[in-house]
């Protein structure tokens, strides 16, 4: 059903099954696609959103929608990737928030432009990616943010967002910190080189150019080994239902860490500083038991214990429930609390 709100053309009662990669089926009391920042500013000039709670979707792949949402759900669907600035060996690129994440790091490939390569096939469209600060085979893609640009939803007015004030961190930003900030961003623009140096520093990357020389190496030949790797050990949201990776790796004390690691020698971890040490929430989850581990349609995907999956026609709800019962088991074993990195709505 469509509604008249202004001058912009609102859904009710719309179906949100086809725009989450869980593919869990959810409804929205409003749904409102955007082309572009006019129809941004149209929509902040409606009282729609100071009358109706609100949620910004991209392409739903970090999302688990676990209700009826008595709100508004917005779309920004603008295109256009664009060469801003060259300046030496250095290009700024700047993407519409619209355009498919992996489709822009092949642009940027193609072009050879480095610095986002070991990025490729994350899901999702680029405005989402400084949301959690998306990052992958050593890389975030703060290494390369330059700027973003976003409208504030409530009053109209845009606003650009150097690094300093994105706040990032580890699969988190200031605007993921706080879910209610009103922007909506319509840009990002990256940083990227002409002059290559390489990420090798994951495991798996460095097997596979092992006897490599630089010259032999280039952005194309990362790009397509990170694509092998990632298909390799993760489901393809289009054939089982899934948000990548459930939880993020917990930060523990140097001395929780101790006394873990005195019990579990095997024991996955990473230090971060003299204090604190980043321990492997898949280890954690796969110690006990877990994957593979099914209930109903919600499960434990068989290769990945951080990634939680929908055999068929689970809800939002059993999902949740049954990433619960991870997260109370690590608690009573590990005595640790898993963070989820998945957004609940
Ligand atoms: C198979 C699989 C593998 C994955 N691997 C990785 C990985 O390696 N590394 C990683 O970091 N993530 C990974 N993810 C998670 C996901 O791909 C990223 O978080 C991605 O950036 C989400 O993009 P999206 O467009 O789907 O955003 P959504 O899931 O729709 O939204 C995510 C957040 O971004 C906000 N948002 C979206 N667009 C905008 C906008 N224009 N303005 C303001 N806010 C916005 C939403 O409100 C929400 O808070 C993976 C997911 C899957 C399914």
């Amino acid at each position: 059903m469509k509604a008249e709100f202004g001058r912009m053309e609102i859904f009710e009662n719309y179906s949100l099954k086809s725009l989450n990669t869980f593919g869990v089926e959810a409804r929205a009391k409003y749904f409102v696609q955007l082309r572009n920042e006019q129809d941004a500013k149209e929509l902040a000039k409606t009282d729609l959103l100071r009358k109706h709670p609100y949620f910004i979707l991209g392409g739903g792949s970090n999302v688990l929608f676990r209700d009826y949402f008595e709100g508004v759900i917005i779309q920004l669907e603008n295109k256009g990737i664009e060469v801003a600035k060259e300046k030496n060996k250095g290009v700024k690129v700047r993407c519409a928030a619209g355009e498919d994440w992996h489709s822009f790091v092949e642009f940027c490939v193609r072009n050879d432009l480095g610095g986002l390569e070991n990025l490729s096939l994350i899901p999702g469209k680029a405005g989402a990616a400084p949301i959690q600060n998306i990052g992958a085979y050593g890389v975030e893609q703060q290494d390369a943010f330059k700027e973003l640009t976003a409208i504030d939803l409530m009053r109209g007015k845009l606003r650009k967002f150097k690094s300093r004030d994105c706040e990032f961190g580890y699969r988190n930003s200031y605007f993921k910190k706080n879910p209610r900030n009103p922007y909506l961003i319509l840009n990002v623009s990256y940083q990227l080189s002409k002059e290559h140096k390489y990420n090798l520093s994951y495991g798996a990357l460095q097997e596979h150019v092992a006897g490599k020389k630089h010259h032999d190496l280039s952005l194309q030949l990362i790009s397509d080994l990170i694509v092998d790797i990632r298909k390799s050990k993760l489901p393809d949201p289009d054939m089982l239902g899934n948000a990548g990776s459930f939880f993020k790796n917990p930060v523990i004390s140097a001395e929780q860490f101790r006394r873990l690691k005195s019990k579990y020698p095997e024991m996955a971890a990473y230090k971060l500083n003299e204090r604190q040490y980043k321990i492997a929430a898949g280890w954690l989850i796969d110690k006990l038991g877990w994957k593979g581990k099914r209930k109903g349609d919600a499960g434990v995907h068989e290769k990945q214990a951080l990634v939680i999956v929908n055999y068929g026609s689970a809800s939002g709800e059993e999902i949740f429930n049954f990433s619960e019962g991870i997260r109370k088991d690590v608690m009573q074993h590990f005595d640790i609390g898993l963070e989820r990195e998945v957004i609940l709505i």
